[in-house]
């Protein structure tokens, strides 16, 4: 018996005794925290569609185009040579999602993740449109295949393969560049072999919505794996309050609970029933909640109903389930968000301070100095200039800017000030002459590369080799 008891620890939900897919049928959520995910979900998706499709000065929002090299964020172009950056954003976003999973659980789950947000709130809501609420689905699963059953799976199948046509699109978008894509669905059978790679991909993520779906969080993503080990008794989760819930039992006419030593739980089981992953919230907290909050809805109803307080079930952490607290911003809280935040802002300055034109000066190899008939000492350099912005650049100027004296002359050049069109990676010769005696051996010189207004764009560190007296 007692075995039975803990069975639940021993297996997932989504998986029979015997081995076999245990299909969930969910309870189709309602309340005040599914409108707001509801609302959360509706800005995500306009987000998602409308990226690929805006354009500023000709560059596309969002682009990730791996195989041309050529992203693009927030419409602005992104160079390899920016990925000291995608380093930085990796490292730092480790530390924000350990830091972030360890205050608040997995409030991404369930409000922001791409998965569940298809899931839940495309997918599954044509699903409850075509084939009803958990107890029609059953029974539509159950019957044999007649004609409404082919009608209504059809019906839903079709539009599972129309919605999978438009996301995968889109997606494609975001690495291919929208007006490739839109020229290819033009004529796609012009290239197809870019058509059975688009329809495979296309396959796979209709199969993991029309069949594979709470599998994904369950079995698949790495973060939810993550979880057992970033969260603590602090973190903030939907949680049961088992203090208030329990002892729990079915509710009758003129019963007084406290006398029998009942808690606030009527074991309705609607918070079983609503849950997308099929499982008992009441069991604690367990790898496959997805913190979608549709128990606490559902509960919340109940409570309702039941003349209780709301938030049988909410957001709050097992210390303050067990200490009997509603605080659950507490100073550590504070604390790791106030790191959050720290964190954010450097990234953010790291990228906005990213300078819009790129000049890395290197000498050329094999040379040292020469000395010319005037006296002077030249050295020889190459330079590379990349334009990171939207515009094009008019004569740039390269200088010396922490020593007097130099000239500067970029060969085949025209008045010696580069353009740089939109995009552009332009490479130059450079012959930097100091008048003898100025330099002498080794020395470190800084060029910057300035603007028609005489603004400076970027600099960067060289040598000057010059003879010593
Ligand atoms: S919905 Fe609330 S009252 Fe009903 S079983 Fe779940 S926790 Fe208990
Ligand atoms: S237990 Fe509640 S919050 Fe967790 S996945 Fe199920 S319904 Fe969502």
């Amino acid at each position: 018996m007692e075995a039975k008891k803990e069975s639940f620890r021993d297996s997932i939900s989504t998986i029979t005794e015997e081995g076999l897919r245990n299909w969930i049928y969910p309870k189709k959520p309602k309340g005040r925290w599914h409108t707001r995910r509801v609302i959360v979900a509706v800005i995500m998706l306009a987000l998602f569609f409308a990226f690929p499709l805006i354009k500023i000065n000709g560059e596309q929002f969002m682009l990730f185009d791996i195989l041309n090299r050529k992203f693009v964020i927030f419409g602005r172009p992104f160079f390899p040579q920016d990925f000291y950056l995608l380093a930085f954003l990796l490292v730092t976003g480790a530390i924000f999602v350990v830091l972030f999973t360890v205050i608040y659980g997995r409030i991404w789950c369930g409000w922001l993740c791409p998965q569940t947000i298809m899931m839940e709130m495309v997918y599954r809501k044509v699903e409850y449109w075509i084939e009803g609420d958990r107890p029609q689905q059953m029974k539509l699963d159950r019957m044999p295949w007649n004609k409404e059953k082919i009608r209504k799976k059809f019906t839903k199948w079709f539009l599972f393969f129309l919605i999978t046509l438009v996301v995968t699109s889109t997606m494609w978008a975001y690495v291919a560049g929208t007006d490739y894509v839109i020229n290819f669905w033009k004529n796609p059978f012009a290239k197809p072999g870019v058509l059975i790679a688009y329809f495979i991909f296309a396959t796979i993520y209709y199969f993991i919505y029309a069949w594979f779906r709470e599998q994904v969080c369950i079995i698949v993503c790495p973060y939810g794996r993550l979880q057992g080990v970033l969260t603590d008794e602090n973190t903030i989760l939907v949680t049961y309050d088992y203090k208030r819930g329990e002892k729990r039992g079915p509710m009758r006419k003129g019963q007084d609970r406290a006398a029998l030593g009942l808690g606030d739980c009527i074991d309705c089981k609607q918070c079983v029933h609503v849950c997308p992953t099929g499982i008992d919230i009441r069991n604690g907290t367990q790898m496959e909640c997805i913190n979608c909050t549709a128990c606490m809805d559902a509960c919340d109803a109940v409570m309702d109903a039941i003349g209780k307080p709301r938030g049988l079930i909410r957001y709050a952490s097992k210390r303050s389930i067990e200490e009997g607290t509603q605080e659950i911003f507490t100073p550590r809280v504070k604390f790791y968000t106030a790191v959050l935040a720290i964190i954010l802002t450097v990234f953010i300055t790291l990228l906005v301070k990213r300078p819009t034109v790129d000049l890395k000066v290197l000498r050329v190899r094999g040379q040292v100095f020469t000395e010319l008939p005037d006296g002077k000492i030249r050295n020889y350099y190459n330079a590379t200039l990349i334009n990171k912005t939207t515009h094009e650049f008019k004569d740039l100027s390269i200088q010396v800017i922490d020593k007097d004296g130099a000239v500067i002359t970029v060969a085949g050049v025209d008045d010696q000030k580069p353009d740089l069109k939109v995009r552009e990676i332009k490479q130059v010769m450079m012959f930097v002459d100091f008048p003898k005696g100025k330099i002498e051996g080794k020395e470190e010189i800084t060029f910057g590369v300035f603007d028609q207004k005489g603004k400076l764009l970027d600099k960067y560190k060289s040598k000057f080799i010059a003879p010593v007296e």
